[in-house]
Order: C-alpha cells, then structure tokens, then sequence
C-alpha cells in the first residue's frame, strides 16, 4: 500500500524533472515520517527509500535507534535551542534554521564535537504570521552572520509556501526562492554553498521541481494523513 504510494510519487517526480529538462538525480526525496510508527518507515525503507525527515527531536531519536544505520535523517521542523545537543552530530542537515541565536548554538555544539554541522536557513517567503523563518530581506545579512561560525556549513535554503488548493499558486513564491539563491550565491560569501533547495511537500512538489527544488519533503503523499490525537 506504502509502496504503491511511493511509486506513484516517484511517477510524478521523474515526470516534473521531465518537464523542466532536469535530470532526476538533482532531485532528493525526502519521505516525512512524523507521526507514523517505525512500521511504515520500514516499509519505506525496503522500497529502498533512505532519506527520512522529522520535525521533532524526540520522536528522531527514537526512530534513529530502532533503525537501519545506513538512513539520512533531516530535521525539518522548528528546533529549540536547548534540543540541539541530541540531534548535531547525528542528522544529514538541519533545514530549519531561521536565527542566529540558534545558529550559535549549533555551532557550539558542533565544536565541542570536532564536526561541522550542514545546515538550511528557513525563508518564510509568503511571509505568513504562522510560520517560522526570516523574510526573503532579512535573508542574506542571516546568512553573512551564519557564514563566519565555522561549526557550520550553509547548503543552502528552505521554504514552507503556503497551503493552497491549487499548486500553480506557489509557483510564483518557488521562483522567488530560486532567485533569492542565486543572489546568495553571487555574493561568494566564504563558507557558504547555495546548492540546496528544499521546498516542495505533498501538495506542490511537483510545481516546485518545476521552479528548481532540489529536495522535496514529502509526507502525506507517501504515509498518508496523519492522525495527531495518537501522537
Ligand atoms: C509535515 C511537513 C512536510 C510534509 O507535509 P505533507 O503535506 O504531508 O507532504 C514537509 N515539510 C515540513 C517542514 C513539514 O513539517
């Protein structure tokens, strides 16, 4: 049933790729698992699937000891400062990252374990009062701060759009991120890469692949609605 799910989703996304002559293999399917049993990850994970996004640092840990070794673990969701210290040393990248006060902190965690920490800094591009992130604005003079904390490498950026009917309603807030990158990226700021887009979920992946998403956090999609009263 996962699986079929899976397939179709796939389907889709080799067909976007198709329709803005890119290559598949610039496109990371990251399946968000939050709120579903380790069950239906395994199920995932046997489709071959080993790249895995949670948005809170309990349920992550949890998850990360009753599975394979050999899965990327993505935190997407928004992380509090005094959480950090679980999650550094152990996820892919950190997509959520939206303050330098945070940043701060990943860093000195990062350090006090010798590594260096892959990290997104969340765009709140429509500029919705429900979501986290920095304003398309306040974007670049974050990453310039970001940039001179060795404990932390900048891949690039992140997006929630907004929740619509109709997808082609994000197409314009996609390209936007997409440009806003390429701005970023002309300044040659020192430790910092922009090869890293991550927007896209259930409801408009396909459209973001479109405008330039390299990685897609698909949930429902995948695992289906997810019921919150057993959480
Ligand atoms: C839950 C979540 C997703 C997946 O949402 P679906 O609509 O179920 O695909 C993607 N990104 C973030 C940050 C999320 O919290």
């Amino acid at each position: 049933m996962l699986k079929e799910n899976l397939q179709e989703v796939e389907k889709k996304i080799q067909a976007a790729c198709e329709r803005a002559g890119r290559d598949r293999s610039e496109v990371t399917l990251i399946a968000v698992s939050k709120t579903k049993p380790v069950e239906d990850l395994m199920e995932i994970y046997d489709a071959g699937v080993r790249t895995f996004g949670e948005n809170k640092v309990q349920e992550m840990c949890d998850k990360m000891e009753r599975m394979p070794e050999d899965i990327k673990w993505h935190m997407i969701g928004h992380l509090q400062r005094n959480k950090v210290k679980y999650i550094v040393d152990k996820v892919a990248l950190i997509h959520s990252v939206d303050s330098f006060r945070l940043a701060e902190e990943i860093n000195i965690q990062a350090k006090k374990r010798g590594i260096v920490v892959p990290i997104l800094v969340e765009v709140n591009i429509a500029e919705e009062e429900t979501k986290f992130g920095v304003t398309r604005d306040d974007a670049i003079e974050l990453v310039k701060q970001i940039a001179t904390l060795d404990g932390i490498q900048i891949k690039g950026l992140m997006t929630i759009a907004p929740y619509v009917v109709d997808s082609e309603e994000n197409r314009g807030f996609f390209r936007k991120i997409k440009e806003l990158s390429i701005d970023i990226m002309n300044q040659n700021i020192d430790n910092v890469d922009m090869d890293v887009i991550s927007m896209g979920m259930t409801g408009d992946y396909e459209v973001a692949i479109e405008e330039g998403a390299t990685m897609v956090r698909v949930g429902t999609g995948i695992f289906g609605k997810r019921d919150y009263s057993k959480v």
